[in-house]
């Protein structure tokens, strides 16, 4: 199913923290292979979510991850967050932001030695950190980089795999060529925990010589591709094909992205963004990206209670609201979520209005 590029091996794992640590592993493992043991570091971005193991907590770019549990590990460097909204200068197209991101990258690179670089992860669109779509070209002129210096592109598919942006996966929405891949979450629609590791051939080659020579490939859980897990997730693929996942989710995103985005006209949204069936709505005041709502409002929180009261969940994490529904959601359905988010967004203006006035 992952058209993207041929990939040569998938190795089972139990999560996707999982996936992204083995990946770590497989990449040390295969510069040691090549005799490139100084090729060790890892690049990640900012605001990125790839996991809460210590490799992949230390991959993740979001400070209350790292603060008093000693991570990030040294071999983690972390470059810029994509988020054109909140970071691009005045005036700034998004294809310029996208060429300063790439250069900040190059930048980085040539100061730490291209020859210490293994591998540098990304979510497609980043998840769990703000729902933050790439910007126009982004990926493009960042692929450009990783291939001239021989740094090895590992995507963290966890979130985007298996339909969720309107793709069966983010590689192919945003025309990514990776070396390894992580999926969990969507690979059994989450009933069951099991992740993998998909890896190119060229890579894949490296690591089976390097193994058959010292004797085996010492890594493995002992529940990698447990049985009970892999027949539900043969299952979960089977049912992606026969009702056409993908094709589902485009006719239903269009209602999702534009009923929701239609919000964005509310004194109090700073900003909607989002693809397929995942959205981020952030709070703000002012519309702007940097004037914030001071914390004790909890205007996230109030506005989340609103919506849990009418008989929808969403995820609140401060003034940001995420939400990602199942794939097989229902036109009606759709439409009861807009109004219910219509619904509590009133309210939680309202309350914001009230708490303003009582400052002056
Ligand atoms: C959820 C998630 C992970 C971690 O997966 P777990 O199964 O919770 O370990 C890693 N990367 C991304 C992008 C995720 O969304």
């Amino acid at each position: 199913m992952f058209t993207p590029r041929k990939m040569g091996k998938a190795f089972f794992v139990n999560s996707g923290s999982e996936a992204n640590d083995t990946m770590v592993k497989f990449a040390w493992y295969y510069y040691n292979a090549l005799g490139q043991p100084n090729k060790k570091k890892f690049i990640a971005r900012d605001r990125s979510y790839h996991g809460t193991t210590v490799a992949s907590s230390s991959l993740s770019g979001l400070p209350t991850m790292h603060k008093k549990f000693n991570l990030p590990l040294p071999f983690v460097l972390h470059t810029n967050c994509p988020h054109y909204w909140r970071y691009h200068l005045p005036g700034e197209t998004e294809e310029e932001y996208s060429t300063r991101l790439a250069n900040n990258l190059l930048e980085l690179i040539l100061k730490e030695g291209p020859d210490t670089i293994a591998a540098f992860i990304a979510e497609p669109l980043i998840g769990a950190g703000g729902v933050i779509p790439p910007p126009a070209t982004y990926f493009e002129k960042i692929q450009a980089v990783l291939k001239k210096y021989d740094i090895l592109f590992i995507v963290d598919e966890v979130i985007c795999g298996f339909g969720r942006l309107g793709t069966m996966f983010g590689c192919d929405k945003y025309n990514i060529k990776p070396d390894l891949v992580s999926l969990a979450k969507g690979l059994s629609s989450a009933y069951l925990p099991i992740g993998a590791v998909l890896v190119s051939p060229e890579v894949s080659e490296v690591i089976d010589s390097q193994s058959t020579e010292i004797g085996g490939f010492f890594h493995g859980f002992t529940y990698s591709g447990h049985p009970v897990a892999s027949a539900l997730a043969i299952e979960a693929l089977k049912i992606y094909k026969e009702i056409n996942i993908v094709d589902k989710v485009n006719k239903i995103s269009p209602k999702f992205q534009d009923g929701l985005k239609a919000f964005s006209d509310s004194p109090i949204v700073g900003e909607v963004r989002g693809t397929g069936l995942v959205i981020g709505i952030e709070f703000t005041k002012n519309k702007s990206p940097n004037d914030f709502f001071p914390r004790e409002w909890g205007v996230g929180a109030y506005f989340s209670a609103q919506c849990e009261k009418n008989g929808l969940i969403v995820r609140a994490a401060g003034e940001l609201i995420m939400m990602c529904p199942p794939l097989i959601i229902s036109p009606q359905e759709v439409d009861e979520l807009i109004r219910i988010f219509g619904k509590a967004l009133k309210a939680t203006e309202e309350r914001v209005q009230e708490l303003e006035s009582q400052l002056q």
